[in-house]
């Protein structure tokens, strides 16, 4: 059983009233650690260690911040087998996906340690002749950094590192329902010398979140989550006009033209929304299909999702695990009942996946639901899980009405041979990031964030550096 601490100040912490909650691993439903569960005195210490930490670190040389950033990559390149295995048990995602998120995490650490002495202003001619204007960007502060279970480390690792190279100090809360490779960074981020107060974690569930997001020595707000939590904390981030940058939900499409190589299109989209168990924000969740390859395309589609080996997520033969916890199971069995009681017809899948090693767990068949109304609760609402809605189109047009026919804009994946298309689809396309031709790629460089109901701000590339910095103006008379 692992026993996970908070970080307040640089110090290993219990909650101020000794109390846990369990870690519970999704594949047999057992406790494998404890947490702590932290109180409002805790949350308010650790506010108060990244206050007194900040002006240190702002002040530190960028080049020292990076120095330890780059330290903190090393570390978690040594030990990401175990970070990996760690968050497998904890959340159920497969180690397949795992171990090399956790190789993204230490590039993303890298990417950002490369601006912390790169913070570059501008020089700006004025029109009066003895007067001279420069810009600089300064950290906010105190970020609180809050994230969703699905990919902890990777989820932190869009917001950690630029709210580190910029200046600033945090205090992250992740998510109640896997808490501990989040708990385990911060360790480590201590242990490679990032100093005391820097980098403080506090655990526990939304009360803690809201504690945090409502304290009045928080200068900024980084969020990945759901719709609603996010506009509960962009309502209470207005009352102290505490920017808040908010990276919500999706429902995405997939489009698939017939003149696409739809083996690669097939494979994209099967990809696209049982990686994870369909639990990440970008899932492929709505796949697109040209009326004149529809058919081939369900079927390959629904025979592949057969085939997808559930299993132990920290087995590499895996390809999908249990879903995250018991009220995600629950959640998305119910879902698939409605859609099925509203005339959807599931062509492979749709029930509790059953088998020797699978009866303890939280697993869901892949499942696919085929000529799914594109105004249905299951073609508009996110189901976070292992659920794919198949819409016919007829042409260009009604594709990219469908497409843009949710409330979402996070992600769009375009499959096409045909170059002037694929640019008047990612022109036309209320979304985020648009892949073409691929679907789910990722980079540090390449920013990442969503339009509409799917929040604003930007994680990675240099973008994200605007998240965590104003812009100063400085004018001069000489
Ligand atoms: P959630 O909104 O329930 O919880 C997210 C985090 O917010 C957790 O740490 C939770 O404890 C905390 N929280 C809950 N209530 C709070 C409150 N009132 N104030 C402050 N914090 C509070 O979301 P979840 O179930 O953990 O994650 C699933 C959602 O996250 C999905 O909608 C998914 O699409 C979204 N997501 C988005 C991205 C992205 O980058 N766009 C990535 C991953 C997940």
């Amino acid at each position: 059983m692992i026993q996970a601490q908070m970080m307040i100040g640089g110090s290993a912490a219990s909650a101020s009233d000794g109390a846990v909650f369990d870690a519970v691993d999704p594949f047999d439903g057992t406790a494998w650690g404890t947490v702590p569960a932290a109180t409002a005195a805790d949350v308010d210490a650790a506010v108060r260690a990244a206050r007194e930490a900040f002006p240190g670190w702002r002040d530190t040389p960028g080049i020292r911040r990076a120095e330890l950033m780059h330290r903190l990559a090393d570390a978690i390149e040594r030990e990401a087998d175990r970070l990996a295995e760690w968050e497998s048990t904890d959340n159920g995602k497969v180690i397949r996906e795992t171990r090399p998120q956790m190789s993204f995490v230490a590039r993303n650490v890298r990417f950002f340690a490369g601006y912390a002495d790169k913070l570059y202003g501008r020089t700006i001619p004025l029109d009066t002749p003895t007067m001279f204007d420069y810009t600089v960007r300064r950290p906010f502060g105190v970020c609180a950094l809050i994230t969703a279970w699905n990919s902890p480390l990777a989820l932190l690792a869009n917001k950690l590192p630029p709210a580190l190279a910029t200046g600033n100090t945090v205090v992250i809360k992740p998510s109640e329902h896997a808490s501990i490779t989040t708990t385990e960074l911060a360790r480590i981020a201590a242990e490679v010398g990032f100093p005391p107060g820097v980098i403080n974690v506090v655990t526990g569930d939304g009360l803690v979140g809201d504690a945090l997001t409502r304290h009045p020595d928080v200068d900024k707000i980084s969020f990945t989550g759901g719709g609603p939590t996010g506009r509960r904390i962009a309502s209470n981030a207005a009352e102290r006009l505490v920017p808040v940058s908010l990276e919500l939900g999706g429902k995405s499409p997939n489009i698939v033209f017939a003149d696409a190589d739809l083996d690669r299109a097939v494979q994209g989209a099967v990809a696209g929304i049982f990686g994870a168990a369909g639990q990440t924000c970008v899932a492929g969740s709505r796949l697109l299909v040209e009326r004149s390859a529809y058919a081939h395309v369900r079927d390959a589609v629904s025979a592949r999702a057969r085939q997808v080996r559930l299993g132990d997520p920290r087995d590499r033969a895996t390809e999908m695990g249990p879903v995250a916890n018991r009220p995600q199971f629950e959640r998305i069995l119910s879902i698939i009942d409605a859609a099925r009681g509203a005339g959807a017809t599931a062509t492979a899948g749709g029930n509790r996946a059953e088998g020797a090693d699978l009866e303890r767990g939280f697993f869901i068949e892949p499942t696919v639901f085929a000529d799914v109304d594109p105004d249905s609760t299951l073609a508009q609402e996110e189901v976070f899980g292992p659920v794919l809605a198949i819409i016919p189109f007829d042409d260009e047009a009604e594709a990219i009405r469908i497409a843009n026919g949710t409330g979402f804009g996070l992600a769009a994946g375009v499959w096409t041979n045909d170059l002037a298309r694929s640019f008047r689809l990612t022109n036309a396309l209320d979304a985020g990031v648009v892949w073409v031709n691929t679907y789910r790629a990722s980079a540090a460089q390449a920013p990442f964030g969503g339009t509409k109901q799917s929040g604003y701000g930007r994680e990675r590339g240099e973008e994200a550096l605007e998240d965590y910095t104003y812009v100063k103006n400085v004018m001069v008379d000489t």
